[in-house]
């Protein structure tokens, strides 16, 4: 298999298993227990949020500076701030094209009577900071929490959280950045941002699934959603996982030391896929193209198919990707990143999302941009035998 399918996971890195594989087999771990391998526990966990809060710019140990909260993955950090951060009344604005685990919980929100906004973006992906100017002036002395993610995960479009965080400094609203694309991919400095919180999933840089944080500027202060449980201070109950928590932090440590090189890698491979891609495929469209973008992703427009069927004629030649957000996938609703973007209907029909990493190789590139120029011709023309009634 040809695995382009990166945004929505990635493999996990054999060093990182072995990490964790060991640290499972050192033993029980609770890091509550007040037993020596209980205390075990607690200094791996404690040296795992140390390093990777270093990584990341946040110095987790110097006492009332930033916070991590390990959590689940991404979408649990993402609903953590939406529900847990500031004033559950105050206003929300959100980007349009962020992830649902942060767009579903602020239209249920929005439902519930809470003032919700959102942020429109331009036609290559990138979110309007006047237009959320405007809704900060509309909302002064709220307190706002605004949502905007750092990479989109359709596009790969890069969007402008360092301004939008000083435009929100300004106004006094917390800013919600979730880098789940991002984190170990390109760097990331959570106190020079100066956002109130970020999101992240180790999953995503080749750290194993189950497992991401939730990062929260000095004196943000969070609501728990659950109860029963002391730790993390009681922001985030149950017992830790340990080793995955372990092996998240060796991962943004391998990612981070290879980052540049890992990230000009992926750039001209996803290049070279376009450019194949462009030669052989008329009419073809990269969405997001003239702004920056994560260095691995491409969002392309095939025109006159539909993706449903490209996307299975290519798992059938064995080529994984998808046709959006993983959420998404398997369904056949049309990108509503793309509908934002205002894509017209016929080339959101035939966008395909795909998406190379550290492991994708030059061999798979060449032959994967020959397979899927194969699979469209061949969609074409038995499309163009049913239009014909034949
Ligand atoms: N946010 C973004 C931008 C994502 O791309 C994803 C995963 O696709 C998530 C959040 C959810 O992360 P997880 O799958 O770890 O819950």
């Amino acid at each position: 298999m040809i695995y382009l399918d990166n945004n929505a996971t990635t493999q996990l890195d054999p060093e990182v298993a072995e990490v964790i594989r060991q640290v499972w087999a050192s033993g029980p771990l609770n890091a509550s227990s007040q037993h020596a391998s209980g205390r075990a526990a607690r200094a791996r966990l404690d040296r795992a949020a140390a390093e990777m809060g270093r990584l990341l710019g946040a110095d987790v140990q110097q006492p009332g500076g930033p916070q991590l909260i390990f959590t689940s993955g991404g979408t649990e950090a993402n609903n953590l701030a939406l529900h847990g951060v500031g004033d559950p009344a105050a206003p929300l604005i959100v980007s349009e094209i962020e992830h649902p685990s942060v767009l579903e919980v602020a239209r249920r929100q929005g439902q519930q009577g809470r003032p919700l906004h959102w942020i429109p973006v331009s036609s290559q992906g990138v979110a309007d900071l006047a237009a959320l100017e405007d809704l900060l002036a509309q909302c002064r002395d709220a307190a706002p929490l605004v949502c905007l993610m750092s990479a989109n995960n359709e596009t790969g479009v890069l969007q402008p959280v360092a301004e939008a965080a000083s435009i929100c400094r300004r106004f006094g609203a917390h800013l919600h950045v979730d880098a789940t694309q991002s984190v170990g991919r390109l760097p990331v400095d959570f106190t020079a941002l100066g956002a109130g919180s970020l999101t992240f999933a180790a999953h995503k840089f080749h750290g194993p699934v189950g497992v991401g944080g939730l990062l929260l500027a000095p004196g943000v202060n969070l609501t728990a959603q659950w109860q029963g449980g002391a730790q993390q201070l009681g922001m985030r109950p149950g017992t830790e996982a340990v080793a995955l928590i372990v092996g998240a932090a060796a991962a943004l440590s391998r990612a981070c030391q290879d980052q540049q090189a890992n990230a000009d890698h992926c750039r001209r491979l996803r290049d070279r896929l376009e450019a194949r891609l462009a030669q052989t495929v008329e009419g073809l469209v990269i969405h997001g193209r003239q702004v920056p973008r994560l260095p691995g992703t491409t969002c392309a427009a095939f025109p006159h198919v539909d993706r449903q069927s490209m996307l299975m004629r290519l798992d059938m030649a064995s080529i994984a990707c998808s046709s959006g957000s993983a959420c998404a996938s398997g369904s056949s609703e049309p990108s509503y990143v793309l509908e934002a973007m205002g894509v017209p209907e016929t080339q959101i029909d035939g966008s395909l999302r795909m998406g190379v990493s550290k492991f994708s190789t030059e061999t798979e590139i060449d032959r994967a941009s020959e397979l899927i120029s194969l699979c469209y011709q061949r969609l074409r023309e038995s499309e163009d035998v049913e239009n014909q009634g034949f």
